[in-house]
């Protein structure tokens, strides 16, 4: 993929067809923007300097912030760890509810589902060594991923007293119930096409006695961001994007699951009649954020970290290889590379087939997938990367502007490549 592979993604959009029929312009989108032309066109249209300054994605990627990204992964572990079942939980939904209201975000809603936790097996915290992957040994991890290396095991924390800070240790003291959920969403309603939408995620909840701040406030604040970026008064998209943050996650994706089963079959239905409103418009793409900070590289021999973000810290895009919608999510995926090349002001983005364990899943098999992270989660995540992954050490204060910095090219990294597929311009 060359530098200019992004200039023949937005000519395939240039010359895709308004016609009415529904049904076809959303196939149009789907194809064009995800196959054959974008890659068969000569690469010989260099951007015009004046036009790269009139490009609103542009504006809108400028417009994502450092520090109103961290303020608002701050904002979330307020709630603490933000366990999926507690009045933490219901507290970090009702606030993030009143923030996608006061970004302007129509309709914002919840999605209402039961849980009822599995009998309890047997908890782990282990984060010893195993032994160093030998040459030519072939060690299988999630999602279809090899390990390679220095691995550690990894596990999450269920043991209160080893977070240190003793008001954070009373914030997560209570426990899980079983019982009501909620999800919490909202939509920025496309002008041409508002029967279509992609859809932008991350969970909300999180454990393991931190505040959960990487795992999975870096990703929900991603999406809050983006939902007020989105939604400033001057922004115009022509489909529909909708902004989700999960429940449940770290239970096994039930909030998300929860989404498909209750809303998959509403899809593009105009409800009521005639008034051109779409309750639940046409899934194009669903795109999950979920551990947006830390790529520090491969624990070391002796068990310790790198204390700094790596300056090759990448931005791990995957999908899932084996899913129904492969090509497509795969062709997305590269899309959303060449946006981080466009628009991303520090870290590069790598794609990888393995995408697993997270709220991306349910939807694979129904419509192009991504899930976007600080790491690969079978090779490098499960592979013990990240000591802060469901630990208590997963807190504000670990993390450094460094680490903050990725989880914002993340941002400008899917800004920009929905913010084309949206079609965004501004008034
Ligand atoms: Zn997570």
């Amino acid at each position: 993929m060359g530098q200019k592979t992004g200039v023949r993604y937005r000519l395939a959009l240039a010359t895709l067809p308004e016609g009415n029929d529904m049904r076809s312009m959303s196939l149009a989108l789907a194809l064009a923007l995800l196959s054959a032309p974008g890659f068969a066109q000569s690469p010989n249209a260099n951007p015009a300097p004046a036009v790269q300054a009139a490009d609103p994605v542009a504006v809108l990627a400028g417009r994502l912030e450092l520090d109103s990204y961290k303020a608002t992964i701050k904002s979330l572990t307020d709630f603490g760890d933000r366990r999926q079942g507690t009045k933490r939980n219901r507290k970090a939904v009702a606030w993030i509810e009143a923030q996608l209201k006061s970004y302007g975000c129509s309709n914002v809603e919840r999605l209402h589902y039961k849980y009822q936790a599995p009998p309890p097996s047997r908890p782990h915290s282990d984060t010893a060594m195993v032994p160093v992957i030998a040459s030519g040994e072939v060690r299988s991890g999630v999602g279809g991923s090899r390990y390679r290396g220095i691995t550690k095991a990894t596990g999450v924390n269920t043991d209160p007293n080893r977070q240190p800070d003793e008001k954070l240790r009373t914030l997560d003291h209570e426990p899980a119930t079983d019982g009501s959920r909620d999800d919490v969403y909202c939509t920025k309603i496309g002008t041409t096409h508002p029967e279509e939408m992609y859809i932008v995620g991350a969970h909300l909840d999180g454990h393991g006695w931190g505040e959960a701040a990487n795992d999975d406030g870096s990703g929900a604040a991603l999406v809050l961001e983006l939902a007020r970026v989105f939604n400033m008064p001057d922004v115009k998209t022509g489909r529909s994007i909708r902004f989700v943050l999960w429940n449940n996650e770290e239970t096994g994706l039930n909030g998300s699951t929860a989404y498909v089963e209750q809303r998959a079959g509403l899809q593009g239905q105009e409800l009521p009649k005639g008034l051109g409103k779409y309750p639940e418009p046409r899934w194009l793409a669903m795109i999950q954020h979920d551990m947006m900070l830390w790529d520090h590289g491969m624990p070391r021999a002796d068990g310790s970290w790198n204390p700094e973000q790596r300056p090759e810290a990448d931005i791990n895009i995957e999908f899932q290889s084996t899913s129904k919608f492969a090509d497509a999510a795969m062709k997305l995926g590269f899309f959303f590379r060449d946006a981080n090349e466009k628009y991303a002001t520090d870290y590069p983005a790598a794609v990888g087939p393995h995408m697993t364990n997270t709220d991306s899943t349910p939807f694979m098999d129904l419509v192009p997938a991504l899930s976007l992270r600080e790491n690969e989660r079978g090779m490098q995540t499960g592979a013990g990367w990240n000591p802060t992954w469901h630990q208590p050490m997963d807190v504000y204060s670990m993390f450094s502007d460094k680490d903050f910095r990725l989880g914002l090219n993340a941002a400008q990294t899917t800004l920009g490549a929905v913010g084309q597929l949206a079609g965004v311009s501004l008034k």
